[in-house]
């Protein structure tokens, strides 16, 4: 009879149940933003947990925390991660499964006594939600900052990075030494939930992840005359709004003609001027974010909706231009790893599902660095960013324990028999 080495699951589920209650609030959401109250907070239970487990804690620069095993600053390690940082108002599991999954993998594998080749880290980066910018801590990480980027980060009220850290003793150009050589890192492995509705709906524990979106965001601004709604006819106006409503009609004819089956075109800001009900509209400005996993399709689409604006705006009187808020270029997931995570599902017999992340992730930016694979687990109804955010236990339990057989796999001096042999000593809930 096979034992496969599981993760101690109930140890996971009460992680879970724990800090789910840091930042809560009476209406149930969650606010852990970067560097609030509940953001420190989680991140002292967090670090008491790692020391509970006799792991070893390490605050880097960025004031990323990693739990680490078998650390010795010569192998490159195995690195788990996601955020313990929330949206205001969020939900459970964003980011905080993937730290907790982590932290149960490396408990696993020391209880087990597994001897590994690589040393085991899990990680919680900073800021990945974005309260001062996002991706904060993965891409100090990364090496992708400079000490302007940290100097111009603020929040919506105007606190910027420099003055939140400072109040909680740090300094955020430290961040600029929390970089990692490449040759530092062996692999990188993210577990997630979905935040869509596809494995939920398709009843799947598991999505493999292959790539994560890439987009470009767009400011556009059509303008025309302003003019008095009664006394200007049909024929003789130029309503700058009429284009916007051309356009919109055009977008899905673009993504077919131009995009693939992950392409996804949205207009979610729309500002008319003046503004009054009774008056032709003079400017229009919208917000374009356009998303997909190739770099050169969304290259393709940026010039089909570039030509679409001109035409119909020179066929409309209208001026037309805009600016590129910002362009974040899609990241594919190791080949080999990709490859790693599937065999596995299939040896651990979960359905499985290939598919791209919509969102981005510390994965993305991980990326650039190492070779790396994600795991995702069903949101159910597809709901995130609030507080009805939830994933059955089961399929919690099925994604700890890929990511438990997949990182053994990558780190374990001998994966074989460390797989297969489960020690007899821990009852399992
Ligand atoms: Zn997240």
């Amino acid at each position: 009879m096979n034992h496969p080495i599981r993760v101690n699951f109930e140890r996971l589920r009460e992680d879970v149940l724990a800090l789910s209650r840091i930042g809560q609030t009476p209406d149930q959401g969650i606010h852990r933003m970067a560097f609030s109250e509940g953001d420190l907070e989680g991140r002292r239970w967090f670090r008491s947990r790692i020391e509970a487990a006799g792991l070893e804690v390490y605050e880097d620069g960025a004031a990323n925390l990693h739990a680490r095993l078998d650390w010795d600053d010569k192998r490159p390690s195995v690195m788990m991660g996601s955020h313990l940082d929330t949206v205001p108002g969020g939900g459970p599991l964003d980011g905080a499964l993937g730290v907790l999954v982590g932290l149960e993998v490396l408990r696993t594998v020391k209880e087990a006594g597994v001897a590994l080749k690589h040393p085991l880290e899990a990680v919680d980066f900073t800021d990945e939600e974005g309260r001062f910018g996002g991706l904060f801590g993965s891409q100090a990480i990364a090496g992708q900052l400079t000490p302007a980027v940290i100097h111009n980060a603020r929040d919506l009220d105007g606190v910027t990075l420099t003055e939140a850290m400072a109040s909680w003793g740090l300094d955020a150009n430290a961040a600029l030494f929390a970089r990692r050589a490449p040759d530092s890192i062996h692999a990188y492995l993210e577990l997630h939930i979905e935040q869509g509705p596809v494995l939920d709906r398709n009843q799947v524990s598991i999505g493999v992840v292959d790539a994560i979106t890439g987009l470009f965001k767009w400011d556009v601004r059509l303008m025309g005359q302003t003019n008095h709604a009664g006394t200007t006819p049909m024929d003789m106006r130029v309503d700058s709004f009429q284009g916007l409503a051309e356009f919109a009609g055009e977008i899905n004819r673009i993504l077919e003609e131009h995009g693939s089956p992950h392409s996804r075109a949205t207009i979610g800001r729309v500002e008319l001027k003046p503004g009054a009900a009774n008056t032709v509209p003079g400017q229009t400005s919208f917000s374009l974010d356009v998303r997909d996993t190739d770099a050169e399709t969304l290259r393709n689409l940026a010039d089909a909706f570039r030509r679409t604006l001109s035409a119909l705006a020179r066929r409309r009187d209208l001026m037309f231009e805009f600016d590129v808020l910002s362009e974040i270029p899609p990241m594919r997931c190791d080949p080999g790893l990709v490859q790693l995570v599937t065999d596995t599902a299939e040896r651990l017999e979960l359905k499985h599902l290939r598919m791209p992340s919509g969102a981005a992730h510390d994965a993305q930016i991980m990326g650039s660095v190492t070779r790396t694979g994600m795991i995702f687990v069903p949101s159910l109804e597809g709901k995130s960013h609030s507080a009805s955010e939830w994933t059955a236990w089961e399929d919690i339990e099925r994604g700890a324990n890929l990511a438990l057989h997949t990182v053994l796999q990558l780190a374990a001096a001998d994966a074989g028999a460390a797989i297969r042999e489960q020690k007899p000593k821990r009852k399992q809930a």
